[in-house]
C-alpha cells in the first residue's frame, strides 16, 4: 500500500535520505529503527508530504504523493500521530477528534461528535471528552492524537516516537492502545525507541543508519542476529 523507489532527501549537500526502497503490504506494522540522524523522521515524512523528496517516487494506495498536487488527497489517506501531540489547545477533546471529519470529510459536527465519542472509548478515554488538552495527562493526551488520527480513516497510519515525549509511567498505556491498533490490521509505520514493543508489534524491522536502509527483518531474527555489523553495534548500544 505503500511504496517507496529510490526516494532522496537533501538539505543542501547533506543527504537525509539516500535512494530508499521500502515497500508496505496492506494491514502490515513496519517499524522503524536506527541511531540518531539517521534519517528515520524524514523517511515517514515523505509519505505525508510534510517532507517533499528531491527523487525517486512514493505512492500510496496509488496515488503519488507529489507537492503541489495530491496533498489534500494524501493527507486523507495517512494519518499521523506525533511526538509532541499537537493537539488544539482551545477545542475541546471531542472537538480535537470530530474536526478532521468536518473539515475534511463534510460531515456534520452531529455525527462526527459522535464518532469522536466512539474513538474516545476505544482509546480508553471515553471519560474525559468535555475536558481541554491541557486537563489530560500527556498518555491521555496522545491517545486523543491517536484518536484523532483515526477518525479519518487512513489507510495508512504513522507514528514518529509516539511516546518518547511522555513521562515513563505513561507510555504503557499509549503502546497499549498501538498495539491494540495493531491487532486489527492497520497499516502502520511506527519510529521508535521502544525496543521490546518493536519486537512485540513489528512485522518487519526496518533498520536505518545514515540515510539508508541497512536491514529489513522479521523482529526475531533482527534482535537475535542481526545480518549487519551496523545493526548489531546499534542494539549492542540501546539493549
Ligand atoms: P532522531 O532519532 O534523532 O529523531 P532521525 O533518524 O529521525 O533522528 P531525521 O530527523 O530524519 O533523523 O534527520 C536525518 C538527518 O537530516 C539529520 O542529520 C538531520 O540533522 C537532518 N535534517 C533533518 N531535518 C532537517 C532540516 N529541516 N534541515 C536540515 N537538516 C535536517
Ligand atoms: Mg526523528
Amino acid at each position: 500500500i505503500v511504496t517507496m523507489r529510490a526516494v532522496t532527501k537533501r538539505f543542501g549537500e547533506f543527504a537525509a535520505l539516500k535512494a530508499v526502497d521500502l515497500d508496505v503490504a496492506p494491514g502490515e506494522v513496519v517499524v522503524i529503527v536506527g541511531p540518531s540522524g539517521s534519517g528515520k523522521s524524514t523517511l515517514i515524512r515523505c509519505i505525508n508530504l510534510l517532507e517533499t523528496y528531491d527523487e525517486g517516487d512514493v505512492v500510496v494506495d496509488g496515488i503519488r504523493v507529489e507537492e503541489g498536487r495530491n496533498l489534500r488527497k494524501v493527507r486523507e489517506e495517512v494519518g499521523m500521530v506525533f511526538q509532541a501531540f499537537n493537539l488544539f489547545p482551545n477545542l475541546t477533546v471531542l472537538d480535537n477528534v470530530a474536526l478532521g471529519p468536518v473539515r475534511v470529510r463534510k460531515l456534520s459536527w452531529e455525527a462526527a461528535r459522535q464518532k469522536a465519542r466512539g474513538l474516545l472509548t476505544r482509546v480508553g478515554i471515553g471519560e474525559q471528552a468535555e475536558k481541554y488538552p491541557v486537563q489530560l495527562s500527556g498518555g491521555q493526551q496522545q491517545r486523543v492524537g491517536i484518536a484523532r488520527a483515526l477518525a479519518m480513516e487512513p489507510r495508512v497510519l504513522l507514528f514518529d516516537e509516539p511516546t518518547s515525549a511522555l513521562d515513563p509511567e505513561m507510555v504503557g498505556e499509549v503502546l497499549d492502545v498501538i498495539r491494540t491498533l495493531a491487532g486489527t490490521g492497520t497499516t502502520m509505520l511506527l519510529v521508535t525507541h521502544e525496543m521490546g514493543f518493536a519486537r512485540k508489534v513489528a512485522d518487519r524491522i526496518v533498520f536505518m543508519e545514515a540515510g539508508e536502509i541497512k536491514e529489513i527483518a522479521a523482529p526475531d531474527r533482527f534482535f537475535t542476529n542481526p545480518a549487519s555489523e551496523r545493526a548489531r553495534a546499534f542494539l549492542d548500544a540501546v539493549l
